[in-house]
């Protein structure tokens, strides 16, 4: 049997309206999972949350869900329109009127299409932070922000994205059938490239980051760090508050060049020992080795999605299937990455499974070098602070959540404790 144009049209159809039914029965039951549960704070919690404070948290978690509702159909729209509609075909048509060699004809494709898309996003990110976030009390942004940061993402985007872009296109356009392997290589080695920038040169743009204030946070910190025997290439603090009041802490970097980052809205927060115990979770993360983990496996994915790209380019029904009829390398590559997404959702419960095995594992190795009690503390203070919900739906929570639900892993946390 050949698999026709037609079939693939159909096979396509049916992936995207069972991933959207899902998505949606997903998020209602979550939706309705929150309000059933909204009149009482569940038992543990109790005596850290007040019934006000639970109550913020449902209202918070529903506006939020309500929003990616609304905003969810109007994804799916576009990505009809896009691919089946045959807007992605009239782009071409249009960019081929300037009359550009290959390689800047592509350039000047995904340049117009990216800024076609930031626009078509504005309203969703508008609405989030000016109407959401700031009625529950968590935007601290001003319009002019607002704008700064979206010139600044846009110009990055355009030096670093179209940068690397020409580069895959130049790849695909000129080494013959084994492209795929040094597309694949170009983009991996760009990504590292990137992780090591990052810390230094990328997130100064947006965020102003200072060496931590001495004390007894600081003293709390690096006796942990000289405990578990941590080396890294200093401990800052970013003004996370300029933009919103949800407090965090990471690591940035690899090799020598790894950067302790809590937020200023964190260390405002939490004592010195809760602090403490959060870096040791994150450092747990790291002596884990689920850093290098999550690596690997990006890395992997992207050797399997360009393996199967390069396939896919000696059959050109495939794109014809997706609606687009003519096959340029920037054409299939900007399709291969709009769908892709439509088969990929399948897995999304298998990488967050793996992940909260993670989050248990690093809550076990906080556990051991720093007091549980303080992590459990930190988590509801976070949990308060960020109007999380205590309650969300299960099923919800087991195809998406990275984290444990809180009272699991308080439980899990308990059960170290003694
Ligand atoms: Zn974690």
């Amino acid at each position: 049997m050949t698999i026709t144009a037609t079939m693939i049209t159909k096979f396509f159809l049916i992936f995207l309206v069972a991933k959207s039914l899902i998505e949606s029965w997903l998020e209602s039951k979550n939706k309705n999972h929150i309000i059933q549960n909204r009149n009482e704070v569940p038992p543990r919690f109790q005596s850290v949350i007040s019934l006000e404070e639970h109550q913020k948290a449902a209202d918070y978690s529903v506006a939020k869900i309500k929003v990616g509702q609304f905003f969810s159909i109007f994804d799916f729209a576009l990505l009809l329109l896009w691919t089946l509609g045959g807007g992605l075909a009239m782009l071409d048509r249009f960019v081929s009127t300037f009359g550009l060699s290959p390689i800047w004809e592509g350039v000047a494709y995904v340049a117009v299409f990216g800024l076609i898309n930031t626009l078509l996003s504005l309203p969703q990110s508008i609405y989030s932070t000016f109407v959401i976030e700031e009625r529950f009390g968590f935007n601290k942004m001003t319009p002019a922000l607002f704008v700064k940061d979206m010139f600044k993402g846009l110009i990055l985007g355009a030096i670093l994205g179209l940068h690397l872009f020409a580069g895959l296109l130049w790849v695909m356009q000129s080494l013959g059938s084994n492209w795929w392997l040094y597309g694949w290589a170009l983009l991996t080695g760009f990504q590292f490239l990137l992780l090591w920038a990052y810390p230094r040169f990328i997130a100064p743009l947006f965020n102003k980051f200072s060496p931590m204030d001495e004390g007894e946070h600081k003293d709390k910190v690096e006796s942990l760090l000289q405990r578990t025997g941590f080396t890294s290439n200093g401990l800052f603090v970013m003004d996370a508050s300029i933009r919103s009041s949800h407090g965090n802490a990471y690591f940035t970097g690899f090799g020598k060049n790894k950067r302790i980052v809590f937020f200023d809205t964190l260390i405002k927060t939490l004592s010195p020992g809760e602090v403490e115990a959060v870096l040791a979770h994150e450092l747990g993360h790291f002596k884990k080795k689920h850093v290098i983990k999550q690596l690997i496996k990006g890395v992997t994915f992207s050797f399997l999605a360009f393996f199967i790209l390069g396939k896919l380019l000696t059959w050109p029904e495939f794109f014809v299937g997706h609606g687009v009829p003519i096959l340029k390398t920037h054409l299939a590559l900007l399709l291969f990455a709009l769908v892709s997404g439509v088969y990929t959702f399948w897995t999304t419960p298998l990488g967050a499974m793996v992940s909260r095995k993670y989050e248990f594992e690093a809550d076990a190795f906080a556990a051991q070098y720093a007091n549980p009690n303080e992590l459990i503390s930190a988590l509801v203070k976070l949990y308060k602070e960020n109007a999380s919900t205590l309650t969300p739906d299960p099923t919800y929570s087991a195809y998406y959540h990275s984290h444990p639900p809180a009272l699991i892993r308080v439980k899990h946390l308990e059960t170290l404790a003694n």
